[in-house]
């Protein structure tokens, strides 16, 4: 018996999620299709808004369905802080941290040259022009404590290098090769209280 295109399609389109190879893809079509219609119809109809909804806030680069978003906007933030991180997550945890009332910068992503991820794929075009604004003192950098996100954090000092900002690296109270994501909010928060110019 021959996979109806349909059938076959949708099994392609699943394996552009990270980590989902042939096997699994199969799988997950044959779920949707065979024991959750509803799911696969609320996949379809999420996916399709945010696809045309979510955009990036100007001034941070998070998600958002707004130009700029709730928090950049917020009066109650310091902008005089912004604190740089690789990906929305990381800012997620820095705020349930509560450590931190400044701004943000959300790289999307960490230089990562074999994987051809270089200074413009993570807008530091953008990071640079964000921290001219006047009001802007002093500069965070909360990579992760990678080899990529130390090299990142290297890359963006450099960048910010005579630029008359204070910029200071979250101390390592984080384990080596530590990510954000993973860290509990108490160590993040020591973290941030102990950063240190660089
Ligand atoms: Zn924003």
């Amino acid at each position: 018996m021959k996979t109806p295109t349909s059938l076959e399609d949708l099994i392609d389109a699943l394996r552009c999620l990270p980590g989902v190879g042939p096997r699994s893809a199969q799988r997950m079509a044959y779920h949707l299709l065979q024991r959750d219609h509803e799911g696969a119809r609320r996949l379809a109809s999420s996916l399709d808004y945010a696809l045309q909804h979510i955009r990036h806030c100007e001034k941070c680069n998070n998600f958002t369905e707004e130009v700029i978003c709730e928090l950049c906007l917020s009066q109650r933030r310091d902008a005089a802080l912004l604190c740089v991180v690789e990906m929305p997550a990381d800012l997620l945890m820095m705020e349930q941290a509560h450590c931190y009332k400044g701004l943000y910068f959300v790289l999307m992503g960490r230089l990562s040259p074999l994987d051809g991820i270089g200074p413009k794929e993570i807008h530091l075009d953008r990071l640079l022009r964000r921290t001219q604004d006047g009001v802007v003192r002093e500069v965070m950098l909360a990579t992760n404590f990678t080899v990529e996100g130390e090299a990142t954090a290297h890359y963006i000092s450099e960048l910010l290098h005579n630029k008359d900002l204070k910029v200071t690296r979250i101390a390592r109270g984080l384990p080596v090769g530590g990510e954000l994501e993973h860290v509990d909010s108490g160590t993040l928060a020591q973290a941030v209280i102990e950063r240190r110019e660089i």
